[in-house]
């Protein structure tokens, strides 16, 4: 691994003076969720576009000269431009709106998590997490909410995937810098880099500030790389979730506690904390002890009260691996008696703040029912969650808590509608709505009928191309790789013939862990087989995802799935897209025709992608749990399985038969029956029922406003 470290050293590349707006654009996301921003570096040169990796500090840095001044000499371009940067300045030019009793300009709410997923050019994210906070930054600077953002700059980033021959996943990583990044050095009042110091292993750790500008919102990101810091304080915001506990316990000490003393050396007071997971809870250390140096008669008790009114608590899974808990043996040390103390606690009831049950010398310190006692509302992430979670931490509560009385609220995700559904959609949506169709995506009923008047043959059109331009992009992606002996799912000899546009396509992406039954499609490998080799319906699968690189088990559950090795036409009817990304999402949850999720109840706390495939009118075809039970209506998407929670192999087992008679009974017959114009009609139908009512109900502006009303609102 390479362990020297580089200061910050911007890409070089000049602009021919026509094209200086650029710079400007590239600095800040906004162009990401905006069709016609991406296509003004798109444009003009489409192959090292996608050589950089949509990256524009590295795009404008390795474009030629001549193709810069050629593009600098073409009017269309030009006037392309202009529009572009007219709207951006107009954007950037509206002032932030006030919240009733919420969020203010002078008292913004400041949002904290581990990890944010803007854009596949600023890798600092691993999945769901990361992606829905890059949303809901997104949706805050859309709807011109009042909130800063802040979290850590991982120098290394989420490891990128690759899959060898023998089917196991190896990772790489790179030092982000080295593409480029859009982030800018944060500078104090005198020119001075913007550092903040914590007490970490005994003495005093730097971290210095980054901007990152997701359009007007501004996320802060702090990083350890600094040349005061030893060597191994230096790789503390090294990796994202890499390490052992104790590089996570300093992590978020950096997040959590850095993350305020940044807020205040910015001069930014919030109105409200938000502990998005568990990762960022010891900022409310940082508050007890800011309490009590201003009351220092106080206790630690009526601080807590104090800074509880300002902070709150979202939790994110309801799977154990997915909750920090740190042995106390770890984290004591991590905290230095002085700092704790300050605090007026003992160690021992120190420790207690973490535990289910304070007492309970050998229970770890958790994250969650830290944050839980820390926080003034708590929630998870759909309604289910909400119960789930209820019942997960109810022993923290008074004994004779009813399960319904535990205050633990919900409020579901969401996704950003501009950067998920299909530039083709939106097009069409601006041709047959109007230029401000997105305003129509709050209004359910309005939304809801201006779809259903679109023609369904114009719904096919930019569907089946959306399918066959992620064929080409299956295709494309996977011709590069040097195969073995042989064709597996995931390295073939020729692509060509890979995958069929005519084909009904189910799409499998999610994060490779055992809860969410990779393997429940496979189970039946010769009912499966006898669907894909069916020669006049048959089915076709795309898969992508990633292990966590220190999790064996699910290496396995990705090596056995990319072994198959059949005589059979699963391996030109199945492919594996390695490194799954905001990128490679992109054109999964808008090329396939089915999204199917397959998460053993009650453990997906919401689920995201589906949302996200739901609004290009891919249909969700999926358990019913997270985010499913509230969005499935019985037309627009298909439900596998019931409610009930039986034993864990009652339930692998039904779900799989039920999984297969779904798709038996229900998704090929409608799939492939088709009107005289070769439309099929029945589907195309259950499309826009997805479009139209799922839009709107997860739309992580809904997801926002939810937020303000309802949480941070006091
Ligand atoms: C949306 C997304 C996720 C999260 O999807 P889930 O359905 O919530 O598991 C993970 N990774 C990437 C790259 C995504 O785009």
């Amino acid at each position: 691994m390479d362990l020297t470290f580089h200061s910050f050293q911007p890409l070089g590349f000049s602009l021919p003076d026509p094209l200086v707006d650029l710079e400007r654009i590239a600095m800040n996301f906004y162009w990401s969720w905006q069709p016609d921003g991406v296509d003004l570096f798109r444009s003009i040169d489409p192959a090292l576009w996608d050589k950089s990796e949509q990256n524009p500090q590295k795009f404008l840095s390795d474009i030629s000269q001549l193709r810069l001044w050629q593009k600098a000499n073409d009017p269309d371009y030009l006037e392309q431009l202009a529009a572009f940067t007219g709207k951006f300045d107009a954007y950037l030019a509206e002032p932030a709106k006030d919240e009733q009793n919420g969020p203010t300009k002078a008292n913004p709410a400041a949002y904290f998590c581990a990890e944010y997923g803007i854009h596949n050019s600023l890798p600092i994210y691993s999945g769901g997490l990361g992606i829905l906070a890059g949303d809901h930054l997104k949706s805050a600077s859309d709807m011109n909410v009042p909130l800063v953002a802040v979290g850590l700059l991982y120098r290394y980033g989420y490891f990128r995937q690759s899959v060898g021959h023998d089917g196991w996943q190896q990772e790489r990583y790179t030092n982000i810098f080295t593409a480029g990044l859009a982030v800018e050095p944060v500078y104090d009042g005198s020119g001075e880099r913007l550092t903040v110091s914590v007490h970490i292993r005994g003495r005093i750790v730097k971290s210095q500030a980054w901007l990152v500008k997701v359009g007007r919102v501004k996320l802060y990101l702090l990083d350890t790389n600094v040349t005061d810091n030893e060597e191994v304080d230096r790789m503390i915001t090294g990796h994202l979730y890499g390490g052992n506990t104790e590089t996570r316990i300093v992590q978020e000490k950096v997040l959590g506690i850095g993350g305020v003393r940044l807020l205040r050396k910015l001069g930014v007071g919030p109105h409200v904390f938000h502990l998005n997971e568990g990762h960022s809870a010891f900022l409310t250390l940082e508050l007890v002890h800011e309490y009590l140096e201003e009351n220092p008669a106080a206790t630690f008790e009526e601080a807590q009260d104090a800074i509880k009114e300002c902070c709150v608590f979202t939790t994110h899974t309801p799977v154990s691996a997915g909750n920090d808990a740190f042995p106390t043996g770890d984290l004591l040390p991590c905290f230095s008696a002085d700092f704790i103390k300050e605090l007026k606690l003992t160690p021992e009831q120190f420790l207690g703040l973490g535990r289910i049950d304070p007492g309970d010398k050998n229970e770890a310190f958790g994250m969650t029912p830290f944050a839980l006692r820390m926080s003034r509302t708590a929630n998870g992430v759909s309604e289910k969650h909400g119960e789930v979670s209820r019942g997960l931490w109810i022993d923290m509560f008074s004994e004779n808590i009813e399960p319904n009385d535990v205050p633990i609220t919900f409020v579901t995700n969401g996704v950003h509608p501009p950067t998920w559904i299909a530039p083709a959609f939106q097009s069409l949506y601006e041709e047959r709505l109007g230029k401000d169709w997105h305003t129509l995506v709050s209004d359910k009923n309005a939304w809801s009928t201006a779809i259903d008047l679109i023609p369904n043959d114009e719904f096919w059109r930019v569907h089946s191309n959306l399918k066959h331009l992620l064929i080409a992009f299956i295709r494309e992606k996977t011709r590069v790789k040097e195969t073995g002996s042989a064709d597996t799912i995931h390295e073939h000899r020729d692509t060509r013939m890979l995958c069929s546009p005519d084909v009904l396509t189910i799409g499998f992406a999610r994060r490779v862990a055992s809860y969410k039954r990779w393997d429940l499609i496979t189970s039946d490998l010769q009912r499966l087989l006898k669907l894909v080799d069916d020669p006049a319906r048959p089915v076709q699968f795309v898969f992508a995802g990633k292990a966590h690189p220190q999790d064996w088990t699910a290496k396995q559950i990705l090596q056995q799935l990319v072994s198959i090795n059949h005589d059979s036409d699963w391996q030109s009817r199945a492919v594996f897209v390695e490194d799954y990304d905001q990128e490679v999402a992109r054109y999964l949850v808008q090329g396939v025709d089915v999204w199917m999720n397959v998460p053993r109840r009650p453990l997906e706390a919401s689920g995201t992608s589906g949302m996200k495939a739901a609004m290009n009118g891919v249909l969700n075809f999926s358990i019913l749990d997270g985010w499913w039970i509230e969005g499935y209506n019985g037309k627009n998407g298909f439900g596998i399985g019931g409610l009930d929670v039986e034993s864990e192999e009652q339930m692998d087992e039904d779900d799989a038969v039920a999984l297969y008679d779904t798709l038996e009974n229900k998704l090929i017959p409608t799939f492939y029956s088709r009107g005289a114009d070769g439309i099929p009609h029945d589907w195309v139908a259950m499309m826009k029922n997805s479009i139209a009512t799922l839009t709107p109900q997860f739309s992580s502006d809904r997801m926002l406003r939810d937020y303000l009303d309802r949480i941070y609102k006091s």
